[in-house]
């Protein structure tokens, strides 16, 4: 079920509604590559699973 609180655009990702911009799991794990973080580009959301 999609979560209104989760919105995502990432539809290659399995935990993706697909027929609306949302995730569908309760929690997800938002990460940092680059200490500290210094711009969006630098966070990514660490629950992606390939499709
Ligand atoms: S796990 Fe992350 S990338 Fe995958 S649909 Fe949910 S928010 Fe998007």
């Amino acid at each position: 079920m999609a979560n209104s609180s989760i919105g995502c655009n990432v539809t290659e990702c399995k935990h993706h509604a697909k027929s609306i911009n949302q995730c569908t799991l309760t929690h997800i794990e938002v990460t940092k590559h680059k200490n500290p973080a210094t711009c969006s580009e630098c966070t990514d959301c660490g629950s992606f699973e390939k499709q």
